[in-house]
């Protein structure tokens, strides 16, 4: 491995930490993975489980035994000085709270070794909303993942103006050993570069089909057939689920606001929420 990090703590194990975990001792890290209590680790066991299945099926490396192996190399606590004490680097996946959050780095400020790295995987605060909490913005900055991270393996690794540069480095070479594409931003942005793409992009499929100018099938044929892509805006949105969007676009602009409602009456409370609730904008067998 060219990264010098060996101890990897991903703390919450909800769907993406749990991802970012199972990765990184499928790659070979010792992997520390923290949750809150025995509830939440007793939730994270299955997800593991679950994880060892799919990485089987899904992945090609993973067969013959190796993602259970995968499993041994993760330890699970819910005590945090124990998740804290040895590690090269903390990805911090809880949720999305900017309170919570803050309070997690000043907790871990005091507890971790001055050498760790701490990581942030948030997906839409910044990573200066949180650096004075850490007490190291030297060594803090974003690392953000795909959902389906064995799948969709880009990583997005974002600092602030304080970052050191080694560090940024760093965490770029453990992307990468991990079986990661690192996607390097040089500068804050809300949504990285993957939302800042796909957010306005669903927004404006949304927008089409909620101004009655064209139907959902119709604007997912034109955008593969015209540019090849292999799935449309209304395909992905059944994917991703449509609570996600929905919960974005209720806090947009006048226009966002009456799509959301749009997408509310007439999908989710019909309790068509995407692919896997069996119907979205299109039907699933
Ligand atoms: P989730 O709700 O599935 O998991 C959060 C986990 O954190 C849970 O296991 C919960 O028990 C735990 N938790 C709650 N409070 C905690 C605390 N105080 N300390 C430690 N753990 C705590 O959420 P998620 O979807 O995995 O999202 C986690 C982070 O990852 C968020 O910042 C989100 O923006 C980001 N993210 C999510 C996705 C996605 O598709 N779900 C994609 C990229 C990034």
């Amino acid at each position: 491995m060219s990264t010098r990090i060996r101890n990897v703590t991903v703390l919450g194990a909800g769907v993406l930490g749990s991802q970012i975990a199972f990765q990184s001792a499928f790659k070979g890290f010792a992997v520390v993975s923290y949750d809150i209590n025995a509830d939440a680790l007793e939730a994270a066991t299955k997800r593991y489980d679950t994880l060892v299945t799919t990485y089987t099926e899904e992945v090609p490396d993973a067969r013959d035994g190796a993602a259970a192996a995968a499993l041994d190399r993760i330890t699970l606590t819910s005590d945090l000085a124990e998740a804290a004490e040895n590690a090269d680097l903390i990805i911090e996946a809880i949720p999305e709270v900017l309170a919570l959050k803050r309070e997690m780095y000043t907790k871990l400020a005091a507890l971790a070794p001055p050498k760790t790295i701490f990581a942030t995987n948030s997906s839409t605060l910044l990573p200066s909303d949180l650096k004075d909490a850490t007490g190291r913005p030297d060594r803090f900055l974003a690392l953000h993942f795909a959902n389906r991270v064995w799948q969709f393996n880009t990583a997005e690794i974002m600092g602030t103006a304080d970052t050191d540069p080694k560090v940024f480095a760093e965490v770029v070479e453990f992307a990468k050993a991990i079986g990661m594409v690192p996607i390097a931003l040089h500068k804050e942005k809300a949504g990285y570069v993957l939302n800042s793409l796909l957010v306005p992009f669903l927004n404006a499929a949304a927008g089409l089909a909620f101004g009655g100018y064209a139907d959902p099938p119709d604007v997912d044929s034109t955008w593969r057939i015209a540019t090849g892509a292999p799935l449309g805006p209304f395909q992905m949105l059944d994917i991703i689920g449509l609570n996600t969007p929905y919960n974005i676009m209720v806090h947009g602009d006048a226009e966002s606001q009456q799509i959301a409602a749009w997408l509310k009456e007439n999908y989710i409370d019909k309790g068509k929420l995407g692919l896997a609730a069996g119907e979205g904008f299109y039907t699933y067998k």
